[in-house]
This record gives C-alpha cells, structure tokens and sequence, in this order.
C-alpha cells in the first residue's frame, strides 16, 4: 500500500513537472515568434535635467504587446530571453526600433539602452550596434549603453573590452541600479563609465531618513570626484526631486517625470510635455 502511495506521489509530481517544462516550452516558443514578429516594443521613459529641468532623453524599456495576454513587463520576457541566448536578437530590434522612433524628435534628445550581462560576453556587441547607428543614422553621441554590476561579475575583461570599444565609437556608458551590487566600488576603479545611476531603493528612502540621504548624497560626491554624472532613478514625490536638486544631482527619471510610455505618447510628450511637474516647471519658467 505504502509503496503504491509512494509512486502515486511521485507519478503527481512527474506530471507537475511535465506541466511545468511544457508551458515553459511554450513561452520560449512564443517569445521567439514575439521577437521576430516585432511584437517586443520600446517604451520610452523621460529622462530631465535636474539643472533646469529640461528633458534629455529617454530610456528605452522593453514590452511586450502580447496579442492574448495584453502589454507585458520585462520581468515576464527579459530573463527567458537571457537563458535562451534570445536576448541578442531582442536587443538588436529593440534597439533598431527605437533609432528609427527618435528619429522625428528633436536632435538633442538622448536614448538609453539596457544591455544584459551576458551580451557584453559577445564580441560582436560593438559592431551590431554600429550596424543600427548606420542603418538609421542615429549618432553615437545620443546614444548610451545601461549596464548592471552583475556583468562586469562574469568576466570582467571581455566586458572591459566590449565597453572600450562601444566608448570608441562615441557611445556613453552608464552603470545602472548603482548600490545593489556586491563590490561597487572595485568596478568604478576598474572601469571607466561615464554616468551612475543611483538605484531606486536608495532614491525612495532620502525622505524617510537622514541616514539614507546621507548615503545618497555620498554617492553623488563620489560620482563628481570620479568625473561622473549621476541620475537618480525612480523619483516619486517632490520631496525628493527638490533635495537631489540641491544636492547638485545632475539628471533624474522616476514617475514624478512620467512612467514607460509608448512611442505615440512619447512623441506628445516631447511636444507638450505631459506631466505636472514639466506643466509646473513651465510655468515657473514663464514667471521667471
Ligand atoms: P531598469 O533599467 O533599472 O529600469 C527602471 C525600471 O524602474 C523600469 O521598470 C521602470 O518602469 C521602473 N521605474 C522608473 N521610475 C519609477 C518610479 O518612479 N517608481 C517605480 N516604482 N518604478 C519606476 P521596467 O520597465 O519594468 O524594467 C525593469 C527592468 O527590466 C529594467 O530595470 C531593466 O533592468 C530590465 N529591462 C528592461 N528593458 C530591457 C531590455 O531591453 N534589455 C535588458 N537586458 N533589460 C531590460
Ligand atoms: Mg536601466
Ligand atoms: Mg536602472
Ligand atoms: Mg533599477
């Protein structure tokens, strides 16, 4: 009895597994099909100058515009595409995609690309991503390449071989969510970024304790003494945005600004300008 009981239990669990593998399966599948299908779509999160305001640019952030399941975070797609060796194709059309958008926007305006750790293992980074900048003829200068400390864990020297030759052409590098790596400091030693981006669990914090602000405030300094420019992420509330102003921070994004939006919606936002904080700081400007 007990014995049968046994296999039964196991026989479940087989068939959960079966269950589970088929619709990962699935998904790979169908993230394939989505990627060739051109059904990956850049979103588009403003980016502005904590100097004056202004917008800069965007970052460039992944949905997918499923025809079932509606428009999906990255969290659902991004890292199956990085452990099916996908997410170079995806990048490469993203990326392609969104040359192509910025191109009905004004010249000064800046995109920022994600790029996933392994990607920088990719000898060939470099040249895909000339091969876009002279398919659409977006310049090197606008663009900037957003890469996570999990990378530079990997192997360290073909990344710093990847990031010299992206610096090369003209590219900007920016170490992204700055602070939840294990050894920040070693990397910023080691290689040369032109950017930090504070990470948004830091930013969030400044107005709940002195403790954090001062640490936020740290690493603004160490940024300027390092020659580098900073951008605090996911600035939410006024509070914060005034306190990274004084702090001298140079740029910031958060959904003070504006969330991810889609192409349509960004291109009104270049126009207009479509929050109340650029409707606020428009007025200030016009009193001023
Ligand atoms: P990230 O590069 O740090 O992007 C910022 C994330 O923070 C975005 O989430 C954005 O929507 C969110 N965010 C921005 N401002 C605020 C705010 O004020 N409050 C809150 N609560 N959240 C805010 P999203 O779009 O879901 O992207 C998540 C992550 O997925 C990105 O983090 C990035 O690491 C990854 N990702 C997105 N697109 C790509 C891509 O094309 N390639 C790769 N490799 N990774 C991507
Ligand atoms: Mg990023
Ligand atoms: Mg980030
Ligand atoms: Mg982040």
């Amino acid at each position: 009895q007990g014995k049968r009981d046994g296999r039964g239990s196991f026989r479940f669990f087989e068939r959960a597994m079966d269950d589970a593998l088929r619709a990962r399966a699935l998904m790979e599948c169908d993230l394939r099909e989505a990627i060739l299908g051109g059904q990956i779509e850049p979103f588009y999160q403003p980016v502005v100058s904590l100097h004056d305001r202004e917008l800069i640019g965007f970052e460039v952030l992944a949905r997918w515009r499923h025809p079932e399941r509606g428009v999906l975070p990255p969290s659902e797609f991004i890292p199956i595409a990085e452990e099916t060796g996908m997410i170079g194709d995806l990048s490469y059309g993203l990326l392609r995609r969104a040359c192509r958008d910025a191109a009905s926007w004004p010249p000064h305006l800046q995109l920022a690309i994600n790029i996933a750790p392994q990607q920088f293992q990719d000898r060939w980074l470099a040249e895909q991503i000339l091969a876009v900048l002279d398919e659409t003829g977006f310049p090197a200068g606008r663009l900037e390449v957003e890469i996570t400390e999990s990378a530079l864990i990997h192997d360290l020297e073909a990344t710093r071989a990847t990031l010299t030759s992206l610096q090369n052409l003209g590219v900007r590098i920016a170490l992204d969510d700055f602070g939840t790596g294990y050894s920040s400091l070693y990397h910023l030693r080691e290689l040369k970024f032109d950017k930090l981006k504070i990470d948004r669990s830091y930013v969030n914090s400044i107005t709940m304790s002195d403790e954090r602000a001062k640490l936020v405030d740290a690493i603004i300094k160490l940024g300027s003494s390092l020659g580098l420019v900073t951008t605090a992420e996911g600035i939410e509330c006024s509070g914060s945005l005034g306190w990274l102003e004084d702090q001298g921070c140079d740029f910031g994004q958060g959904y003070l600004f504006g969330k991810p939006m889609s192409k349509s919606e960004a291109d009104q936002y270049v126009e207009g300008g479509t929050t109340e904080v650029s409707a606020k700081t428009a007025a200030e400007r016009a009193a001023a």
